[in-house]
């Protein structure tokens, strides 16, 4: 089999594949770079995702890039805009025409005595294989499983003789005009539904095993409109919205972690002044501190207008067994659905299902700790693009990407083949990165999934994106940890720590 090479070769195109495409593009002008996409289209998340009103539910000022405006005073933005938001910088960055669409990366194999990685492709439109070498690897396949979604099974699903959805695969053409709709979930998706199927549905019902903290946002950026009427350049009002914004998310996310009574008291206060005080606060009232979960927001407290003109309800209740033309609940109450979406989540996944491996040996990733939250301890010229979850993924996603455009630039004017993070022992915890307090199933499936946290600098991840841009913009690319080598039998020893490591009891 023919290989191509190339200097670096990035897996995704979605937000994180394209910020770091167009970030080495920049910064390393004669590098050759492709792009392997599984898809059809540039997005990922916001092409596969289609459900109605499919939404952002980070303001868009930080969820952009940092190098390219958002140019729309809607603070929250819809997921086709998203999409062709992060096509257009694709193209306009000139990485639209590396991108290698309908191919999925099956393995990858990093040699020292070549100081490249071989990367085995099939192409899902021909079911044909191909091989790639690279200099350098990025992984940026987004945090889930494309085909899997999360879905556990209900009692009694054979049994109901509707339709069943999962927003993940949203069937095309699904008509709910005059059908009555119960959304499983209490999640982004579930309350980003209600709104959005409210006004042509006969009924639509959220039901929810408990409540998560929501909190209302304006729909339009004030200061954004403002200077946008007076004229004023797009990259000063991006970044002004920007800098505006990532201080807010670090401050209430800072807040609510330090006083998390007072920030229960004022979450649950403000939903109450929009909900109206003949709520149910049983509804909004989760049984976890504010951000052991991940807060949702909704534009201009849409799910609260749909609430109170009795359009859309909710049901705080577990699921006894569905029925021939519903789902009876534990309390003995029964709904009666023509259609259930089943707002359940994903399932997460690392590398797209990639298989990873050092001069053959296989690396096991949820053994490993992340260096600076972005390379992969023991793993040679990689990095793994995983973006904030207490924040907007693109804060992280493009600081990873112009690192890595960095460590590129410093690795080829210092003439190094290979970059290879080592840890030590103490260097690992046994928790992931997703953190210690499993409150959520869904931190609770990723502890499987993910990288080990690390105890200390620079293994630890810390979210924040002030500490992560002194350590990954503002700190040197030399540094002890990070061992360079030549290509070559004698590469694997400068960087010993390639072996799998044991994990900690
Ligand atoms: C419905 C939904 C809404 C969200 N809203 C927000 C939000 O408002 N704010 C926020 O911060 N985060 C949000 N997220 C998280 C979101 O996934 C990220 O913000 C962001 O879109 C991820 O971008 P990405 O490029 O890292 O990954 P993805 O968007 O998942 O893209 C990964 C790409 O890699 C491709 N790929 C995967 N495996 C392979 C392989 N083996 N070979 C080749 N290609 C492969 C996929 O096809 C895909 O195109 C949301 C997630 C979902 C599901």
């Amino acid at each position: 089999m023919e290989q191509q090479h190339v200097d670096v070769l990035v897996i995704g195109a979605g937000i994180s594949g394209i910020s770091a495409a167009c970030h080495v593009l920049r910064d390393n002008p004669g590098a050759s770079v492709v792009v392997l996409e599984r898809r059809a289209r540039v997005g990922g998340t916001w092409d596969l995702f289609r459900y109605p009103g499919i939404r952002s539910d980070s303001d868009m000022s930080t969820f952009g890039f940092g190098f390219r405006p958002w140019r729309q005073a809607r603070i929250l933005a819809g997921g086709a805009d998203i999409r062709q938001y992060v096509e257009d910088a694709a193209a306009d960055g000139g990485v639209l025409e590396r991108i290698r669409f309908g191919r999925r990366a099956v393995s990858a194999d990093f040699s020292h005595a070549d100081g490249r990685w071989t990367v085995d492709v099939e192409d899902e439109t021909t079911g044909g294989r191909e091989s790639y070498s690279a200099g350098y690897l990025v992984g940026a396949t987004g945090y889930y499983d494309y085909d899997e979604p999360y879905r556990p099974e209900f009692p009694g699903e054979a049994d109901y003789r509707g339709t069943l959805v999962h927003p993940q695969h949203w069937p095309e053409g699904l008509d709910h005009t005059g059908k009555r709709v119960i959304v499983i979930g209490s999640g982004a998706t579930a309350i980003t539904l209600l709104p959005a199927m409210a006004g042509s549905a006969a009924s639509v019902t959220m039901l929810q095993r408990s409540p998560t903290y929501i909190l209302a946002l304006p729909e339009v950026d004030p200061v954004t409109a403002v200077l946008q009427k007076l004229r004023a350049p797009a990259r000063l009002t991006h970044k002004i919205a920007r800098t505006r914004n990532i201080a807010l998310q670090r401050g209430s996310y800072a807040f609510c972690r330090k006083y998390p009574r007072l920030a229960r008291k004022l979450l649950l206060g403000l939903v109450r002044a929009r909900a109206g005080k003949n709520v149910d606060m049983r509804h909004f009232s989760p049984r976890y501190k504010p951000w052991d979960q991940r807060l949702c927001v909704v534009p201009g407290g849409d799910l609260f207008k749909v609430l109170k003109s009795g359009k859309a309800a909710i049901a705080t209740d577990r699921i006894d067994t569905f029925t021939a033309d519903g789902i009876r609940l534990k309390s003995g109450k029964e709904l009666k659905a023509d259609i259930v979406v089943t707002a359940t989540g994903l399932s997460v996944r690392l590398l797209g299902g990639m298989a990873l491996s050092v001069d053959g040996s296989p690396v096991d990733v949820t053994n490993r700790v992340l260096y600076k939250a972005v390379l992969l301890e023991g793993v040679p010229n990689m990095s793994l693009v995983i973006g904030y979850t207490n924040a907007s993924w693109t804060l992280k996603a493009d600081l990873a990407a112009d690192y890595t455009a960095r460590l590129l630039d410093h690795m080829r004017r210092h003439g190094h083949d290979i970059a290879t993070p080592v840890a030590t022992e103490a260097d690992r915890s046994e928790f992931s990165v997703m953190g210690e307090a499993l409150t959520s199933g869904y931190i609770a499936r990723a502890d499987k999934v993910m990288p080990r946290q690390g105890t200390r600098d620079p293994w630890r991840l810390w979210n924040n994106y002030y500490r992560d841009r002194a350590m990954l913009r503002g700190a040197p690319i030399e540094d002890a940890p990070l061992r360079f080598a030549k290509a070559g039998p004698s590469g694997a020893d400068t960087a010993a720590g390639t072996q799998e490591p044991t994990r900690a009891a």
